[in-house]
């Protein structure tokens, strides 16, 4: 064999949201070096300019807005402004989200339950929706939406996490068989125990809770988040051409077990 392998993003433009830190940056990075032009979103702008400024020294076309997904009028301008600038998008990975902390149900507020589904639903809504009608518009593209292992099974807390991710695997088969005659993929990622800030905090808080996470899971460790980036930037391309309407967990076999 010979020749070079063009980098399967090459040419597209695509919307990271919850691009400033954890699997969003990660997803920057990765959907950056397989040649995409990337339009990075969240709500907390110093981190997301350091990124851009990191992404652009490797020559990298990147840019930022900073967005709160649960205001759609909001997430309708950054789509607008995008196709705008960069003539169409072809790729969305919509990957804002928020956990909670480990309460049993009947104590958890009404207030936490709304600030979870609003997030994780009514956020990923909001971008699907606003995407779509780009996508349409285009006549094609991949939408990538971030479940969760929560997604598919539930633990022994965290409800509103739970039903928020389940949420987002039918919010994801709905768009993708409606949208299927359009050109447009729709598909979920179902993550296992990622590294993240807040899972970092979390096993520093608790050595004894990654213990615990780590025997949970078959290869015995978390993902680096550039693992799962990876997953979403394929689906986004053109290699998981006939993959739509899918929930793939990145779990190392978390789910299987
Ligand atoms: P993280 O580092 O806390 O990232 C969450 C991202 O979402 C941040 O960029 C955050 O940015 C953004 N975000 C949160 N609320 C937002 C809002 N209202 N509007 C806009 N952006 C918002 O954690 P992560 O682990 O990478 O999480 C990314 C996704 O993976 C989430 O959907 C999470 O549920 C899912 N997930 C994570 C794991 C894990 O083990 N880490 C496992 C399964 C699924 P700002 O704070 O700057 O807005």
């Amino acid at each position: 064999m010979s020749g070079t392998v063009t980098p399967v993003l090459e040419g597209r433009v695509a919307l990271v949201h919850g691009a400033s830190s954890g699997i969003g940056a990660a997803a920057a990075r990765v959907f950056a070096r397989h040649g995409a032009t990337v339009v990075l979103t969240a709500r907390r702008e110093d981190r997301l300019r350091a990124l851009v400024e990191q992404l652009r020294a490797t020559g990298a076309d990147a840019s930022h807005h900073v967005l709160d997904v649960r205001d759609g009028e909001a997430v309708r301008r950054v789509v607008e402004r995008t196709v705008e600038r960069h003539g169409r998008l072809d790729a969305a990975f919509n990957n804002a989200g928020v956990g909670l902390p480990r309460t049993p149900m009947h104590l958890i507020e009404d207030a936490t339950y709304e600030h979870v589904v609003g997030t994780n639903v009514t956020g990923v809504w909001n971008c699907m929706r606003h995407e779509l009608a780009a996508m349409v518009e285009g006549k094609g593209g991949a939408i990538v939406n971030t479940s969760s292992v929560g997604g598919l099974v539930a633990s022994s807390t965290g409800a509103p996490y739970i039903a928020s991710k389940h949420a987002v695997i039918g919010l994801t088969k709905a768009a993708a068989v409606e949208y299927a005659s359009h050109g447009i993929r729709v598909n979920a990622i179902a993550p296992g125990l990622t590294r993240s800030e807040m899972i970092d905090a979390w096993f520093a808080s608790s050595p004894e809770a990654e213990e615990r996470a780590h025997r949970s899971a078959p290869q015995g460790r978390a993902a680096d988040p550039e693992e799962v980036a990876e997953t979403a930037a394929w689906l986004c391309s053109d290699l998981a051409s006939f993959v739509t309407g899918a929930t793939v967990p990145v779990d190392g076999g978390r789910t299987a077990w």
